[in-house]
């Protein structure tokens, strides 16, 4: 089976357009012909999955029947589900899953891929990708990218590795599928160290960067430390997963280092890019590829502008099929609306945390990664830093506690000034107290690590 062969490419490119073709077709739908075209694809996508095993039973336990779905607004009566339910139907069928229409023994006759979620502890889910999954997500990161000012000829570094995880192979597909931009696919900092991925964008002359945000940050401490001019690079965007940025702080301290807007984007592992933001600052949805639904604990959808679980149904995927997922994010969704850019579509607010992230302390839900604010604005730490979260104390005095380390940029800052101007900082922005722990450069990295996702938390709640 060759794989230029396995996908029908001018169909592929008419059901999901990529840039610029987008712009003028999926991009400027009205409410009315977006909603058909999702409520066909979620029809056709409910009606596969039901002779998939794990949604079957989902939906049989649920007391449904395939015909009680009929129109996209009966959504909400198919229960949603959430990663444990994927990590049971993992255990019902290793090692893909039962929410997969075949196993290890029985694949078809199609080319596979595998990616993994970027799970923090134990196995991480696999997931297959086939040709059309695969490269939809190019796709989608191709309008991503080609809103933000991304044209051919240009050179996108790249700095999610291309491993298991999909991040990197998104910006891969989207930029040398369908951009005609040359990836330069530099991976992570334990692919390629720091200082090289400077030189190599001076002299390639990369112009846009794929990255996460706290790459970025490390990126402009490289940067001063070996005296290069971060201003010198023909930046022309940064895209990125910026995520809670309240204040914006982050996002302004990024661009002024790089010199280049900085957008923010949302996706997971299992759909896709599911929202980009353009340049007049809407986080646009893909929703000719995804139906996003925000929702109450329960499942039961709420007002548009309300926070709530993001629950995604994928409308281009059938290996596997992704419908009602709970991905337990925290967003809100907005009216369908023409926008400055020129797209209409719904859209989304900027990712608001992990809801499974989300630590509740004395009373209050704290994102351990609402820190990096504070922190990356004051000159005197060099913005690597480790929440650590344990309890405290014992039996009815016991308590849930925050304690952030914080390395100092260099060990003639005086550590106890800047914990004191820290604690107040990090009072303000979090709404609570929570203690700072000055500690010396390089200490945090065995916590933090240099891969795909810089861990910013260390749980200690399981341990004693
Ligand atoms: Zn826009």
């Amino acid at each position: 089976m060759y794989y230029v062969k396995s996908v029908d490419w001018d169909q592929l490119i008419s059901d999901y357009p990529p840039p610029p073709l987008y712009q003028d077709t999926v991009g400027k739908m009205s409410e009315t012909q977006i909603r058909d075209l999702q409520n066909r694809r979620f029809l056709k996508r409910v009606e596969e999955a039901w002779q998939v095993p794990f949604y079957r039973s989902l939906w049989q336990e649920a007391g449904l029947q395939l015909s009680d779905i009929s129109c996209l607004e009966d959504a909400p009566r198919l229960p949603m589900f959430t990663t444990d339910d994927l990590r049971r139907a993992a255990l019902d069928r290793p090692p893909f899953g039962s929410h997969h229409a075949f196993g290890r023994d029985d694949i078809p006759g199609m080319p596979l891929k595998m990616h993994t979620s970027g799970g923090t502890t134990g196995m991480p889910r696999m997931t297959l990708f086939d040709p059309v999954a695969l490269e939809v997500q190019g796709i989608q990161t191709a309008r991503q990218l080609y809103a933000q000012g991304a044209r051919q000829g240009d050179v996108l570094q790249i700095t999610y590795t291309l491993s298991l995880a999909n991040a990197g192979w998104c910006g891969y597909l989207a930029a040398h599928h369908w951009l005609g931009c040359m990836p330069l696919t530099t991976g992570a900092g334990n692919v390629t160290n720091s200082e090289r991925q400077l030189e190599f964008a001076k002299a390639v002359g990369t112009n846009a960067w794929f990255s996460n945000p706290d790459y970025l940050g490390r990126l402009v401490r490289v940067a001063e430390d070996r005296s290069f001019d971060l201003h010198s690079l023909p930046t022309k965007f940064l895209s990125t997963f910026l995520g809670h940025d309240p204040d914006g702080k982050m996002r302004r301290a990024l661009e002024e280092a790089w010199n280049a807007p900085l957008f923010d984007n949302y996706g997971s592992h299992e759909v896709g890019l599911v929202a980009w933001e353009c340049k007049a600052g809407h986080l646009h949805i893909n929703e000719d590829t995804v139906h996003v639904q925000i929702c109450d604990e329960a499942g039961r959808p709420l007002e548009d502008g309300q926070f709530g679980t993001a629950v995604v149904t994928s409308l281009h995927r059938t290996t596997p099929h992704f419908v009602r997922y709970n991905i337990r994010d925290r967003l809100a969704i907005y009216p369908h609306t023409r926008c400055a850019c020129g797209i209409s579509s719904r859209t989304l607010s900027p990712m608001q945390g992990r809801i499974d992230q989300m630590v509740k302390i004395r009373g209050n839900n704290v994102y351990p990664t609402s820190c990096k604010a504070a922190i990356n604005r004051d000159p005197r730490t060099n913005g690597e830093y480790l929440c650590v979260v344990q309890y405290l104390g014992e039996g009815i005095g016991r308590s849930l506690e925050m304690t952030v380390r914080v390395e100092r940029r260099n060990t003639d800052i005086d550590a106890q000034a800047l914990r004191q101007s820290l604690e107040k900082d990090l009072h303000k922005d979090l709404g609570l107290r929570v203690e700072v722990e000055i500690v010396d450069p390089g200490t945090l990295l065995p916590f933090t690590g240099e891969g795909e996702k810089i861990k910013r938390v260390l749980d200690l709640r399981n341990k004693h």
